[in-house]
Formats: C-alpha cells, sequence, structure tokens
C-alpha cells in the first residue's frame, strides 16, 4: 500500500508546478544517480533568433533564402523552424504557407518541401548527405549558433545561423543536485559538437554525445543505464522526438511548456514551467515524503 505521506508529496509538487504521475516515482527521485538532458529547449530556453544569412549561390540572394527555408519550415513544429519563420515574417514574408507542397520532415536532419515549384532542402551536414548535395566546404558561421544549410534545386545555396541562450540558472541548480547525491550529468543532442561543448560547459555538464539521431539517443541512454546501475538514472527532455528516450529511462522528466504533447504523456514526470529548479524543488520534495513515510 502507498503511504499517506505520498499523497501529500504530489500534493506538494504540483503546488509547485510539477505534475508528478504516481507515487513510485517520488520514490524512484530520490534515488537518481544520474541526470541525461536533451539540448535544446532542456538546458537552453528553446527558443531560437536568426543570427546571420550567407548566400553562396549567386542566383539566390539572403532575402529568398531566408523566404524559402521559412515557407518550408511553416509546416514544422521544431522550435529551428519557428525561428526561421518569425525572422522570415518580421522581414516581410505574409501567407508562408502559399505555395508550399510534398513537405517531408526528416527527424534529427531537417525538411525538404517544394516552394513555389523549387526543390528547397533546409536541414544540417546529414541532411545535405542524405540529398547528395554536392558542396566542396559548408561555410562555417560564427561557430556559436546551429547552422541550417539549404539547397535548392539539388544545389547547395548557402545557410542560416540559428543561437539559442543556455538556460542561466543550470549550473547553480546542477551544483544543488550534485550536494543531493546526483553523480553524472550526461547531455545527449542531435546539434553539432561545437554548440553542444558550448553549452555543456555553461551548464557545468562534461559528458556529452552530439550529433545523435533520435534514435541513437536511445542507444546512448542504453549504454548510460548499464553503466549507472548503482542508482536510478532520469532523463530530462523537452520532447521533440524525445518520446522514446522519455520511456526508456527509469524516470522521465518532459519540459512541460515548451513541450510536446508525445513527451507529456511519455514523462513520468513533468516540469510545467519548464525551469530546472523544478528538479531540485522534486528532489527536496521526495526526500521529504521518503521521511516522513518511514
Ligand atoms: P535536439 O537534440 O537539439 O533536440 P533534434 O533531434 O530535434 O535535436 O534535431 C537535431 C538537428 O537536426 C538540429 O540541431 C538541426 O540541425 C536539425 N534539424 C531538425 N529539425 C530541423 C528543422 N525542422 N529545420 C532545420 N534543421 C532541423
Ligand atoms: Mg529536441
Amino acid at each position: 500500500s502507498v503511504p499517506l505521506s505520498f499523497f501529500g508529496g504530489i500534493g506538494a509538487a504540483s503546488k509547485n508546478g510539477i505534475l508528478v504521475k504516481g507515487s513510485s516515482y517520488l520514490q524512484d527521485l530520490a534515488e537518481v544517480k544520474t541526470m541525461v538532458f536533451d539540448k535544446t529547449g532542456t538546458l537552453t530556453h528553446g527558443t531560437f533568433e536568426v543570427t546571420n544569412i550567407i548566400s553562396e549561390n549567386p542566383a539566390v540572394n539572403t532575402d529568398q533564402l531566408l523566404n524559402l527555408c521559412a515557407k518550408a519550415e511553416s509546416f514544422s513544429s521544431h522550435p529551428i523552424a519557428l525561428s526561421i519563420l518569425n525572422a522570415a515574417k518580421k522581414a516581410g514574408l505574409t501567407d508562408p504557407k502559399a505555395g508550399v507542397e510534398n513537405v517531408e520532415e526528416i527527424a534529427g536532419k531537417g525538411l525538404k518541401a517544394t516552394v513555389d515549384g523549387k526543390v528547397v532542402a533546409c536541414g544540417n551536414e546529414k541532411l545535405m548527405s542524405l540529398l547528395n548535395i554536392g558542396h566542396d566546404v559548408l561555410p562555417a558561421g560564427s561557430g556559436f549558433g546551429t547552422n541550417v544549410y539549404i539547397a535548392v534545386d539539388g544545389i547547395f545555396a548557402g545557410m542560416i545561423e540559428v543561437a539559442d541562450e543556455p538556460k542561466e540558472d543550470a549550473k547553480v541548480v546542477f551544483d544543488l543536485l550534485r550536494k543531493e547525491g546526483v553523480e553524472r550529468f550526461i547531455m545527449l543532442t542531435g546539434d553539432s559538437e561545437t554548440v553542444a561543448r558550448a553549452v555543456a560547459s555553461k551548464a557545468g555538464i562534461d559528458e556529452v554525445h552530439a550529433k545523435l539521431l533520435p534514435e541513437q539517443k536511445v542507444d546512448e541512454l542504453e549504454k548510460i543505464l548499464e553503466s549507472s546501475k548503482n542508482g536510478k538514472t532520469a532523463y530530462i527532455g523537452d520532447g521533440i522526438n524525445d518520446a522514446p528516450v522519455l520511456t526508456r529511462a527509469d524516470i522521465g522528466i518532459a519540459m512541460g511548456g515548451l513541450g510536446s504533447d508525445a513527451a507529456i504523456e511519455a514523462a513520468d514526470i513533468v516540469l510545467m514551467d519548464d525551469q530546472l529548479s523544478g528538479l531540485y524543488k522534486a528532489d527536496q520534495i521526495s526526500k521529504k515524503t521518503l521521511s516522513i513515510a518511514y
């Protein structure tokens, strides 16, 4: 049977914007020694800004690059897609979905669509390879943002750089959690090594696995579970493509604000306000609940 204090614990959590889907998760939380994080929307705010546009094809100028890519991305709910669409709207694009067909989103890579009769592909290096887009050297950009490469009718056309800020309190929260017995902090991301390292160092995370496809995140988590059997492992994600990893972890924790419905469904605990401090609050509530129960 469930000790009464667990109901109190779930209530206390809910007053703090933390949805706990069952009393056993409060108990599991107190035993977490490994925390595995998604980057976008979890360690970062998840709201990108366009910081740079580079045209590498005289036939497609920077305004056209932005518009073509934004029109294709208007069918995606990825945070990168939203930032590109917003930038184009600010620059005057109206009715983005007009003239767009055959939209095909490729998880962890980007998307492809026909825009005003032209085949437009926007995504990372993996997408360019998948579509056999020939290019000598991809532009590097500033190195601080995520590069979205664009090809038009099979020819490399340029790139849009987008940047997302790390959450300011990550390091403080993780230091508190370290004192509470969490030993490993790990990042899994589909983004580039450079961007991943920059965010990790600000958050004080030393284990980073970058350039992962959604299914590779599950494989990586399996390895982590295998190597951290002395305690429980939590996966914390905002959710776009993260549902399988959330399900596989001992405890799946989703960001409820920006998170996708699939992630909120798959998670055991939901942080309604997307704040990392919710992890520390939940830890404290779980320990208090256990101390009353036993
Ligand atoms: P994350 O680990 O940051 O959640 P995702 O699996 O969502 O990563 O995406 C990984 C990478 O795939 C992104 O960093 C981006 O380069 C590319 N990507 C995914 N979806 C899109 C999209 N709609 N438009 C452009 N690029 C995309
Ligand atoms: Mg994601």
